[in-house]
């Protein structure tokens, strides 16, 4: 607040930046404070989505800035071949105490993708390593979103991302997961589905199934039955496969605890995470392995886990990561995120009310998926031309409110949805805004599709 306005006129000559989409202009943000972004020329917008499901904490946390400031004048780069920091210590014994039990070992990374593509290659190693080596494939899931790499595309559902490298990615197998609306197939069909899949493919080629505990960008937060986790790990131990848990937009209390994988109260081997970790203030990302897994490395691969990155537990992300699960603890972050979550989701409830568009309100905490069809009492969905979530993100855009669009795979078909995901540290007044912003662009998208 108070701080001068820095004015930025840049020609198109002199715009060198590879955009995202190179025929957009983007707000460019100045400063961030809490839930509040700040673009140059002063407009203010309210973080509805952390950025990318990552800014847990809301902008501007001294305590963790200030951490990454010390580690970087103590020691900004190691190389994690030869050698390690006191911080990596920590942060691995903070995260091993919020995994569930018998989590052993963290390895780091520097991303979500590239966690995800460290599991891949560890389940590998694995199964090789004990003389499967054709355990290979991964199932993944058609309404799930593992990343942005090869490897991670190739296991993950989204069609968009797929369809421009469908000539690149590898062929991993792919199931449905389930929809909770879905009156097509019960949670025993989406069971049978994988049995077959196994039996069509042979376990002995099959090494892991990798899921979103809540399905976030595919699926708009969509929370699967209390059982089907139960029954994917029986199947799991049947056929000698691991079970990855993809918890990088869901992990450290995004949902209202630790891990979302503790609504199912099942234990995976093998746990991915990223954004929240940091709560964005640091590219981080991992995985947690559970201690069987660790013990099997220690007795088939000689303690060596054959990968890594020139960033592998590099000390200004690892010391971000520190102050951040130290400031998730003292300010009782999981606490706040479950009473804000009842708080959004009773006025969520009566703007239900107002728009029939409005298919259905899902998810945990503060993960939280609007569903969209033309009208609810109609079984129809939007045409996959007719892009409503990506229009009611502009309108709230620049209405001052910031979403999270989404258009993932359902039914083989685009489903449309969007996802309010504020910084765990939001509060009721701030709720409100964000309600009200979103009823006003909604009111707005409604005229404007006119169902
Ligand atoms: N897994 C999930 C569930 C995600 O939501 C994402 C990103 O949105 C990723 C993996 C990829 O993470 P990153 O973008 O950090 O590579």
């Amino acid at each position: 607040m108070g701080k001068e306005v820095i004015k930025i006129n840049i020609s198109k000559e002199d715009d060198h930046v590879f955009h995202r989409n190179l025929n957009l202009e983007y707000p460019i943000i100045d400063r961030a404070e809490g839930v509040y972004l700040y673009e140059s020329s002063g407009k203010k917008f309210i973080d509805g989505c952390s950025g990318a499901v990552a800014a847990n904490l809301g902008h501007g946390v001294t305590q963790i800035t200030d951490a990454m400031n010390q580690q970087a004048k103590k020691a900004a780069f190691v190389h994690s071949l030869r050698f390690e920091t006191e911080v990596l210590y920590k942060l691995s014994k903070e995260i091993i105490d919020l995994a569930p039990k018998n989590f052993s070992k963290v390895f780091y990374t520097c991303s979500g993708s590239e966690a995800n593509e460290s599991a891949i290659k560890l389940v590998h190693q694995y199964h090789k390593d004990r003389g499967n080596e054709f355990k290979r494939l991964i199932v993944g899931r058609w309404q799930s979103y593992h990343g942005n790499t090869l490897g991670t595309l190739s296991i993950g559902g989204d069609l968009k991302r797929r369809t421009s490298f469908s000539a690149l990615l590898y062929e991993h197998p792919h199931i449905n997961s389930p929809i909770t609306d879905n009156e097509d197939m019960s949670l025993t069909n989406y069971i049978d589905e994988l049995e077959s899949l196994i039996k069509n493919y042979g376990a002995e080629n099959i090494g892991a199934i990798i899921c979103e505990p809540i399905v976030g960008s595919q699926q708009g937060a969509m929370v699967p039955p209390y059982e089907y986790f139960k029954r994917i790990k029986d199947i799991c131990k049947k056929n000698d496969l691991l079970l990855i848990i993809d918890e990088v937009m869901t992990g450290f209390g995004r949902t209202g605890k630790n891990f979302a994988i503790e609504y199912f109260d099942v234990i995976p081997d093998i746990i991915t995470f990223g954004k929240g970790v940091t709560g964005g203030y640091a590219p981080l990302g991992g995985i947690i392995v559970h201690n069987d897994i660790v013990k099997a490395i220690l007795e088939n691969s000689n303690g060596i886990f054959k990968h890594g990155f020139t960033y592998s537990g590099h000390p200004v992300l690892v010391a971000t990561g520190l102050a951040a699960i130290n400031y998730y603890k003292s300010n009782d972050i999981l606490y706040n995120c479950n009473i804000q979550s009842e708080y959004l989701l009773k006025g969520l409830n009566q703007i239900y009310d107002k728009y029939k568009m409005i298919k259905s309100i899902n998810g945990k905490g503060l993960l939280i998926g609007l569903e969209f069809v033309p009208n609810r009492d109609h079984d129809k969905d939007f045409k996959a031309s007719e892009k409503v979530s990506e229009r009611l993100n502009q309108i709230s855009m620049e209405n001052g409110l910031v979403l999270y669009p989404g258009s993932g795979a359902k039914k083989g078909k685009l489903g449309q949805h969007i996802i309010i995901a504020p910084p765990l540290t939001v509060n009721n007044t701030e709720i409100d805004e964000i309600l009200e912003i979103l009823d006003k662009s909604l009111l707005k998208l409604q005229k404007e599709i006119n169902y």
